[in-house]
């Protein structure tokens, strides 16, 4: 018989945590392995909501376990490291993402692209080494191994910094891999929201100049005050649309919702990128004109490996990029949720972890 929650490892840990595919999030008393030798142990002080919490908590995916206990976006302090640990001490910030584990062996681990290997490890929902199933940063601590572990810099907040970790890395990762980084270029962002933002901020940074894509007028003075973009541009209007066409060398689109491609194509140079974060339920429609008339490319990225990951983090601290944040309590964590839902939130959810996880 499988051994309970509670009692499948030997550190008791406590966390929130959804029960069945209602989504709804309560408290949970469960377990974390003991520190192995590489391991590096750590209480959770913030935790990010990101949409795919959402996605996961309700089986929108079908890929679910439950109990669910998500969070992927993970800021804390090392409070015990294994024998073996290399470079973390206690009392370190630190910092999870998306991974606790991948095959290490792989072309892509070989290549510092972790995230990309076919024996990648999510940091919940997933089964770890030893069967048991990982849970996520909605909880008292943490234990990973440390090459999943990111160094915190020292002035980059914890808690605006944490969602970084997911939204930050996941389009920080596309606008290099892809070349969108230099000075000068014209970069698009379609969607205003965690991933978008944040898209905004890093692109300015690399000195591009940023046009942000969205269907909501409401957001263009936040858009150009707000976040510094340098033009806004309502999707749905053909005409604003128009304006900028054949213009950008590349586009970071992180909506989520099934939404036009084409119009998107045509906005870009002879041989732009249309590079896909978000994941629209519906397979895309478009026509092979749209990409052979400029040899545009059509392409997609997700998260980003650890090395790279702890580069944006350094980056983000020496440009000064967080997220645009609400701080909230755990106990707030299904409104939020609900919120999430709505798009009702600039731009990002964080728990305050430590100040109001009540241990039972
Ligand atoms: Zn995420
Ligand atoms: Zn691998």
């Amino acid at each position: 018989m499988a051994k309970s929650l509670e009692s499948e490892h030997p550190i008791k840990a406590y966390g929130y945590a959804a029960r069945d595919s209602s989504g709804v999030l309560s408290p949970l008393t469960f377990s974390r392995r003991a520190t192995g030798e590489k391991d590096v142990r750590f209480k959770v002080l913030y935790c990010g909501i990101c949409h795919t919490d959402l996605h996961f908590v309700k089986n929108e995916w079908g890929i679910s376990t439950f109990p669910a206990i998500p969070g992927h976006e993970i800021v804390g302090m090392v409070t015990e490291v294994g024998s073996k640990v290399d470079n973390f001490k206690v009392g370190d910030k630190v910092g999870v993402g998306c991974l606790v584990g991948s095959c290490r062996s792989c072309q892509s681990c070989a290549n510092d692209l972790e995230n990309y290997c076919p024996k990648q490890i999510l940091t919940y929902g997933s089964p770890y080494y030893d069967g048991t199933f990982t849970y996520g940063g909605y909880s008292d601590h943490m234990v990973a191994n440390e090459h999943f572990v990111l160094r915190w810099p020292e002035n980059l907040p914890l808690d605006s910094g944490s969602p970084l970790l997911c939204a930050g890395i996941t389009t920080y990762s596309p606008l290099r891999h892809f070349g969108l980084d230099k000075p000068g270029l014209k970069v698009g962002v379609v969607g205003l929201g965690g991933l978008g933002h944040v898209a905004v901020k890093f692109a300015k940074a690399f000195g591009a100049e940023v046009t942000v894509f969205s269907t909501t007028p409401a957001k263009k003075q936040e858009a150009l005050d707000g976040l510094k973009a340098d033009h806004f541009i309502v999707s749905k209007d053909p005409e604003q649309m128009k304006s900028v066409a054949g213009s950008l060398d590349g586009i970071i689109d992180t909506v989520s919702a099934t939404h036009p491609i084409a119009p998107l194509l045509s906005v870009l140079k002879p041989s732009g990128k249309l590079v896909l974060v978000g994941i629209p339920q519906k397979p895309l429609e478009l026509s092979a004109f749209s990409l052979i008339m400029g040899r545009k490319i059509i392409t997609g990225s997700a998260m980003g490996g650890m090395k790279e990951t702890q580069e944006m983090l350094d980056f983000a601290a020496e440009h000064g990029i967080t997220a645009d944040i609400e701080l909230i309590p755990i106990d707030y964590v299904n409104t939020a949720m609900e919120r999430v839902f709505k798009s009702d939130v600039r731009y990002r959810f964080v728990i305050d972890v430590a100040n109001s996880l009540k241990t039972a």
